[in-house]
């Protein structure tokens, strides 16, 4: 792999296509690419400041998150170079120029006098809404192709979501089944279930002996982005003292292998499980290379099922890991693009609380809050169950504003672009898109996160109180907030099945009981910084 100043290969002569790779497009099969003219076309790939510093927007993404796209984007362009395609690349150097995609855009344009811009459909409506306006002004034609990266095409999903009452991921996963026959035994699922959730739900009673990931070596490449990371952005949070992931496809492809060969039979039963130190567990590790497109869902479905038929994995682990890509990814996908530009700033349930400190530096009180940050501001990174009952679920239950946990998640994990990152927080995280995603919140108290980890043990609050007794120590905040949350949302549940059966204990509190908790949760947002959850 050489060096990154040989990315500026030489461009001359007439352009018939500039074609646009972004940072999340790194796949070598796209169709843009397959379509490509060597002597004709060009590729364009722009490193923009604002995809670090979001445009203005206030976002800082972490470190390890910045060198992960900048590393990868160089090494897939490399890649290209030597593959004999011309491309022109625009990398971010330490000085503070702040280039954008349409302003980029505009100046190739301007050199290489193309008669057509060509991209793969961008993962974001900024993004695309930024390009179409570029092109526009340039006056050429801008050619968006389908992302085939993914199973399910944004108007297929259209025609599927048109005319139901409510989006349920259920259904849509056994649609997409049986449509791509992944376990299937004839039209009936394999083993008789559709999923196998109930399998999927074990704990830990001592540390687990979970055997090591993939670790790729970094290169001259990857060391030079992470220099310039360092100096280009000092005051964004995250480490990068420990640069983990996989930066090409080929360190991708062994990743996933050493996933399905020693992690991924375990995986399904301790999905859910957390422990102290042991932030991966037998979790795959693999969505920022899926999201960057360096890894193919479909090459992570076909090693699972393989792995399964050949014995090696059981059926709730392959099936549990099937259902996150061809169900779960590719509808909130779908959900993505057919809801409305508006989508990122629903607030349903009209809380307005600003987002602890804590969540940048990780000093907190609470042992599974810390906990769950390490491997963020480490890694930027961290399993589902922490980022969902943990995290997402504090801010949930304590009152912040969905815009702003929405927005920290997009800062702090290296898998995070907008497609994925946006419907996951405020619709099932945060519960803020009028039950488009879920018809029931994520919220939970500290009792879920007993079960599930052995946080509490060394914790400086109560599990098991919910308001102080002036005694002991003081209540766990999980509970507090759990059941302030359901105490200020009780008439917003009305009506809500699935939420029928936990209304009944609070409809059963004293006005007493309420107080006290309402009383105890104010506090609470006091000593966190949350401040008052209404406008
Ligand atoms: Fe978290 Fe509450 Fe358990 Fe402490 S007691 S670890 S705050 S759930």
């Amino acid at each position: 792999m050489g060096n990154a100043n040989d990315l500026r290969a030489g461009i001359e002569g007439g352009v018939r296509n500039l074609v646009l790779v972004l940072g999340d497009q790194l796949d070598h099969h796209a169709e843009c690419l397959r379509q490509l003219d060597r002597e004709l076309d060009v590729v364009l790939m722009m490193e923009v400041d604002a995809e670090a510093s979001g445009g203005g927007a206030g976002i800082r993404s972490h470190k390890q998150r910045t060198a992960l796209f900048l590393s990868a984007m160089r090494h897939f362009a490399l890649e290209l170079i030597e593959s004999g395609v011309r491309v022109r690349y625009i990398k971010l150097d330490a000085s503070q120029n702040t280039h954008s995609f349409g302003s980029e855009l505009k100046r190739a344009v301007r050199v290489l006098s193309p008669r057509k811009i060509r991209v793969t459909h961008p993962g974001e409506w900024r993004v695309l809404d930024e390009l179409t306006l570029a092109a526009k002004d340039c006056g050429v034609e801008l050619e968006i192709l389908e992302d085939g990266h993914f199973f399910v095409p944004i108007s297929d999903f259209a025609k599927w979501a048109k005319g139901r009452k409510s989006l349920t991921m259920e259904y849509f996963y056994r649609d997409q089944r049986k449509r791509l026959g992944y376990l299937m035994d004839g039209d009936k699922p394999e083993g008789g279930d559709w999923n196998y959730d109930k399998d999927n739900r074990e704990t830990f009673k001592s540390a687990p002996d979970v055997p090591s990931g993939y670790r790729p070596q970094i290169d001259e490449m990857t060391r030079e982005v992470i220099d310039l990371v360092r100096t280009r952005y000092p005051d964004h949070p995250g480490s990068l003292d420990q640069f983990i992931w996989p930066v090409t496809r080929d360190q991708a492809r062994r990743a996933l292998d050493r996933f399905i060969e020693t992690r991924l039979a375990q995986f399904g039963p301790y999905e859910d499980a957390m422990w102290t130190g042991e932030h991966v567990l037998y979790h795959a590790m693999l969505s920022p290379a899926l999201n960057l497109k360096l890894l193919s869902p479909r090459e992570c479905v076909d090693a699972a099922i393989k792995a399964y038929e050949a014995g090696k994995a059981p059926l709730n682990s392959v099936e549990g890991f099937v259902r996150q890509l061809i169900g779960w990814r590719e509808f909130i996908r779908g959900v993505y693009w057919t809801q409305s530009r508006g989508y990122r700033d629903r607030n349903g349930l009209k809380q307005y609380g600003k987002l602890p400190d804590f969540y940048y530096t990780g000093e907190t009180d609470m042992t599974c809050v810390r906990e769950c940050l390490k491997p963020v501001l480490d890694h930027a990174w961290s399993h589902h169950i922490p980022r969902l009952m943990v995290l997402s679920n504090f801010a949930l239950i304590s009152g912040v504003h969905p815009r702003a946990i929405g927005d920290w998640f997009f800062e702090m994990y290296a898998d995070a672009v907008d497609w994925v990152t946006t419907p996951n927080t405020i619709g099932m995280g945060m519960h803020a898109d009028h039950a488009v995603v879920g018809t029931k919140p994520y919220a939970g108290s500290g009792k879920y996160i007993d079960r599930m980890s052995n946080f509490c043990k060394s914790c400086v609050y109560d599990k098991n109180k919910r308001v102080p007794d002036g005694k002991g120590k003081q209540p766990c905040p999980f509970n507090t907030f759990y059941w302030d949350f359901l105490i200020r949302n009780e008439d917003c549940f009305k009506g809500n099945n699935r939420m029928a059966m936990i209304l009944k204990n609070v409809e059963r509190m004293s006005k007493e009981q309420r107080a006290e908790i309402t009383l105890h949760g104010s506090r609470l947002r006091e000593k966190f910084g949350i401040g008052a959850i209404s406008s």
